[in-house]
């Protein structure tokens, strides 16, 4: 069975490009037959420096609630576990221990102070600041003293000094050399944890992991982590990175940008199949004609249609109008759709209720008429009940901004007393505005602030429609008041 996993840091919320990461796991894991693979959440905390408290419950309930749910976790546990590292300490050093006596890592005594001056000096002579492995030279009883003396220290990863390659499932065959860009890694770092490597490596071989998918950030150091396999005589997984996300404006991504959390997508109202769709679009995986934000895919779609070959290497720029445009023709999807119509309408009387309108005068029709009405003006519920379009609910009164003379008012009142048509509503107007001796649009601009609240809007037969005539006439009578 194909084991992958999604192994973030809990250094703070869930952002679009890790859970892109996560996304493309469970495609490739839920993808496989005849048995679908198993998708794993780990937590990787072993720079304690960074830790958030709380971040990976969030991480994992967050997850959830786009759809991607692990089947192994730290919350609901599994049979490889425990699924955070800090908890799996005994595992690392166990595999330093194995690696010490091989030979394949040493201790390195060296002070920071000391790999401090030699990177200056390398820096200053321009070439790569590796380390010099001076501690590669130490004698056993040299070793013995400084252990007994506890003398700080860290283990380093013993490497072969030329270009190591492997192959990537989506990159094809890459090829670095690890011990020229920085020298043997240290994979046991003094305060007693194990480095990303380490562990990472470590993990994925007790969790039976056989695919990992990650940030092409990442590639770099599959080198380093294929050493530790071979240097503790183990089968490594297979590799695919995905490729690069970047800003809209062509910059690097930060994980720190709040707008980029998947919290606050969620938050504003946006559809778990919006973001799963949206981040489909940096990686791709799909035919082309699948890829467009006039089609959402469903998770079961996305998941069945999802081929690996597909994925794509360029960059890709993050445009979020996109996440909207998704959003938009979920929200279309579920309005055509009758098993999910009533649902809608729970969601808007709910938000209804938020804004102290009481929703409970209002029939399911008319909220489903509102809503058809505005999807082509809207990419999200919530709009329904914000700034634009709250006029619809409750009268917005703008009565300052009114140009016209009240007579002008009274005698429009009168004619929407006599329960006009709709289509010959301007025509009359017109014949008003000329009686009154004002300009047409000057009127016109007085009912939408009247009916609307606001100079701009929909077509003003449009707002007519969607209010009716009763509560045209409310208006208006509020206005001359
Ligand atoms: N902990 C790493 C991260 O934060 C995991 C990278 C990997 O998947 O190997 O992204």
């Amino acid at each position: 069975v194909v084991r992958v996993r999604f192994a973030p840091s809990p250094t703070g919320h869930l952002h679009l490009g890790g859970f892109r990461t996560a996304l493309y796991n469970y495609l490739w894991a839920k993808s496989q037959g005849p048995e679908p693979g198993r998708f794993v959440l780990r937590i990787e905390d072993t720079d304690q420096s960074r830790l958030v408290p709380g971040a990976a419950e969030k991480i994992e309930h967050i997850l959830e609630w786009t759809g991607l749910v692990p089947d192994e976790s730290p919350l609901k546990g599994g049979d490889f576990g425990p699924y955070v590292q800090s908890q799996r300490l005994h595992l690392y050093s166990r595999a330093v221990e194995q690696m010490l006596a091989s030979g394949h890592a040493y201790r390195c005594f060296c002070t920071e102070r000391r790999l401090e001056l030699m990177k200056k000096e390398c820096v200053r002579l321009r070439v790569s600041h590796k380390y010099d492995r001076r501690c590669l030279e130490l004698s056993q009883s040299e070793i013995q003293e400084k252990l007994s003396q506890g003398v700080p220290h860290t283990v380093r990863l013993k490497i072969r000094p030329f270009p190591e390659s492997f192959s990537d499932l989506i990159y094809g065959d890459l090829s670095f050399n690890v011990f020229e860009l920085e020298g043997d890694p240290i994979i046991l770092k003094s305060d007693g944890f194990p480095t990303y490597h380490l562990a990472n490596v470590v993990d994925d071989h007790w969790m039976n992991i056989t695919h990992v998918l990650r940030g092409v950030e990442w590639q770099i150091s599959t080198p380093k982590h294929l050493l530790l396999y071979e240097a503790l005589g183990w089968i490594p997984p297979k590799f695919a990175h995905l490729p690069l996300i970047v800003n809209s404006d062509g910059t690097k991504m930060s994980k720190r940008q709040n707008d980029i959390q998947v919290e606050h997508y969620k938050d504003q109202g946006f559809y778990p199949e919006a973001v799963m769709n949206f981040a489909t679009l940096f990686g791709g995986g799909y035919e082309d004609k699948e890829h467009t934000t006039d089609i959402a895919l469903r998770k079961t779609e996305l998941v069945s249609k999802f081929r690996l070959e597909r994925i794509g290497t360029k960059p890709s720029r993050m445009e979020l109008q996109r996440l909207a445009d998704f959003n938009r023709t979920i929200l279309k999807e579920k309005l055509s759709q009758d098993s999910s119509r009533l649902s809608l309408v729970q969601d808007l009387r709910l938000l209804l209720r938020d804004v102290a309108v009481n929703e409970g005068e209002i029939s399911d029709d008319y909220l489903l008429r509102v809503m058809e009405w505005a999807t082509d003006r809207i990419f999200l519920l919530k709009e329904l009940v914000g700034d634009d379009f709250i006029y619809i609910w409750k009268p917005t009164l703008n009565v300052d901004s009114i140009e016209v003379e009240r007579a002008v008012l009274e005698d429009t009142l009168a004619y929407f007393k006599q329960d006009p048509e709709p289509d010959k509503i301007a025509q009359a107007l017109k014949k008003i505005a000329k009686k009154q001796g004002i300009k047409f649009p000057a009127l016109m601009k007085s009912l939408r602030l009247i009916l609307s609240g606001s100079k701009e809007g929909a077509p003003i037969k449009e707002t007519i429609d969607i209010l009716g005539i009763p509560e045209c006439i409310q208006r208006l009578d509020l206005s001359i008041k």
